[in-house]
């Protein structure tokens, strides 16, 4: 399955405008998930000015078999990194800042209090939205520092997370979104997860259940995509009707919010919940 249907085609980003914010982070010395991670919807996002950034470094201590994040032994934390962030948040005016990391089950809270010291420097210029890992131990931590919306990924149907995420725990990961909005520190709470890894139409629509009644508020759903040729290939392309039709079926169970698409990334349009 190499050859891309016509809604998964994407016109080249405009350079200049991808220099533009590719050298504030290089001179910030900050990683973005959208680099790292290779989104198709890098230039469209950086071409607006906005990307996720990705703290904790830029190596991941898991290999989930969806993720083009470099894995191995990560480095030493960058103390100086939550006030890169907010000057970098300043610069680019951002209402809403979303905040995700990479897994880190060397330290032993997770990265739980670098996530709150990030959160503490942006929270008073930007919203905050943080994407956290699965250290549900920790979680209060990332918590007390109020994030605007507490995001957490299920990424796929629970059958497929031997092969696809086989570190983690889907049962975890609900009890994380559960905690998070039980906790009443935040605003909101999302997810999402991927199509197109041979998950069934029942199958998704059970996870959709899962989400609400685990309360939470957002989901996203979009296309899964190989970052690269040696990454899993997807088993089907799953057409744009159909993403209407999940949708759909999320808003009539009382989902706040279902972002579904081919392109629908956790982060992409973040800030559409301002509106
Ligand atoms: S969708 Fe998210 S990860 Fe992808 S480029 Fe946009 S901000 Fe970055």
């Amino acid at each position: 399955m190499s050859r891309l249907p016509e809604w998964l085609l994407k016109k080249a980003p405009k350079i200049p405008q991808l220099r533009q914010l590719r050298t504030l982070l290089q001179d910030s010395s900050l990683n973005t998930v959208c680099e790292e991670a290779k989104c198709p919807n890098l230039g469209e996002c950086f071409a607006q000015k906005t990307c996720t950034f990705m703290i904790l470094g830029d190596i991941c201590t898991r290999s989930c078999a969806f993720c083009g994040v470099k894995k191995g032994s990560p480095k030493a934390i960058d103390p100086n990194e939550p006030a890169a962030i907010a000057a970098a948040v300043k610069k680019l005016g951002l209402a809403y800042t979303v905040i995700t990391s990479v897994t880190r089950d060397d330290l032993p809270d997770g990265g739980a209090d670098h996530f709150a010291a990030v959160i503490k420097a942006v929270s008073h210029i930007s919203q905050v939205e943080v994407l956290i890992p699965d250290f549900l131990e920790h979680l209060e931590v990332v918590l007390a520092a109020k994030p605007f919306t507490l995001n957490h990924n299920v990424e796929t149907v629970p059958r497929l997370y031997p092969t696809i995420r086989p570190q983690a725990s889907y049962t975890r990961s609900l009890a994380l979104i559960s905690r998070a909005k039980n906790s009443g520190q935040v605003v909101y709470t999302k997810s999402g997860f991927m199509v197109g890894l041979g998950e069934s139409r029942a199958e998704i629509e059970t996870v959709l259940q899962d989400l609400k009644a685990a309360g939470c508020d957002l989901v996203t759903i979009g296309q899964y995509l190989p970052p690269s040729r040696a990454h899993l290939p997807p088993v089907r392309f799953v057409p744009p009707e159909e993403f209407e039709q999940y949708r759909d079926f999320g808003l009539a169970l009382g989902l706040q919010d279902v972002f579904a698409g081919p392109f629908v990334r956790s982060s992409y349009h973040a800030a559409r919940i301002l509106k």
